[in-house]
């Protein structure tokens, strides 16, 4: 398989989830559910303009996170890292825990690699451009600089020389990566408050948005929690009320 045929395929397959998720779930809840609801919507309604460079800066980082995948394919075909081909090698429930594997370790690094980029000399060279969307719609999960597109998928090259991984593990991690970064992009809450204290939410990540401050994490909420990071009005954005009126779950995040 030439590199550029392998390259093509990771990035359409990439695209392809990404164009499911998100447009799905824009078009089920932003558009067709959106009297439906309404009571779920976390802010006021972005203007409509945004959408398109939500988009644009998505398909660039998956393009540049295909081209790292690539390369670690490719070393993995060379035999320099531990990657391989053969599903029955280590079988599927490795497979699994590999997968299991890989968001623990990712949740981990990306906090930690969150909270740099939130650094002021780092912040608006690398993830400002992630916030300036304060009121993001689903389209907004891969909106990233390409540095910071960088930052987003670094973690998984040393990883691939210490942990045997599949590309089949590889795929159903990015599933699994776009579907929850949808969620969190989301704009709208459907989890219950319960969830709240031990995963991310959109809520959670929508106020990361707004504000530009604490909040970090990517699924759990433990390392925001052990770090005293999380927004002290976070749990009670969370227990509002049904019949409270929209976009009122927090002050201070409308356009
Ligand atoms: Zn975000
Ligand atoms: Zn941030």
């Amino acid at each position: 398989m030439s590199t550029l045929f392998l390259f093509a395929a990771i990035s359409l397959f990439f695209l392809a989830v990404y164009a499911l998720c998100a447009g799905g779930a824009y078009l089920l809840v932003w558009s067709v559910g959106r009297e439906r609801y309404a009571a779920q919507r976390i802010q006021k309604y972005p203007r409509p303009a945004q959408v398109g460079r939500e988009i644009a800066w998505s398909v660039l980082s998956i393009l540049i996170l295909s081209s790292l995948l690539t390369i670690t394919w490719l070393t993995a075909q060379a035999g320099w890292s531990l990657g391989y081909f053969e599903v029955d090698q280590y079988g599927w429930t490795y497979l699994a825990v590999s997968v299991a594997v890989m968001a623990v370790v990712h949740d981990t690094y990306y906090y930690w690699a969150h909270r740099l980029m939130h650094h002021p000399k780092v912040f608006r060279h690398v993830h400002k451009l992630h916030h300036t969307f304060t009121n993001p719609t689903p389209f907004a999960s891969y909106a990233f600089h390409p540095l910071e597109a960088v930052v987003e998928v670094a973690w998984y090259a040393p990883l691939a020389f210490v942990l045997p991984v599949h590309p089949v593990a590889v795929a159903a991690y990015i599933v699994i990566l776009t579907v929850l970064n949808v969620i969190s992009h989301l704009g709208y809450e459907f989890y219950s408050p319960g969830v709240a204290r031990w995963f991310i939410t959109s809520t959670h990540h929508n106020l990361h948005h707004a504000r530009s401050k604490g909040h970090f994490m990517l699924y759990f909420n433990l390392w925001d929690r052990w770090m005293g990071t999380n927004m002290p009005e976070y749990e009670a954005a969370m227990q509002r009320k049904e019949d409270e009126p929209v976009a009122l779950r927090y002050h201070g995040a409308h356009e």
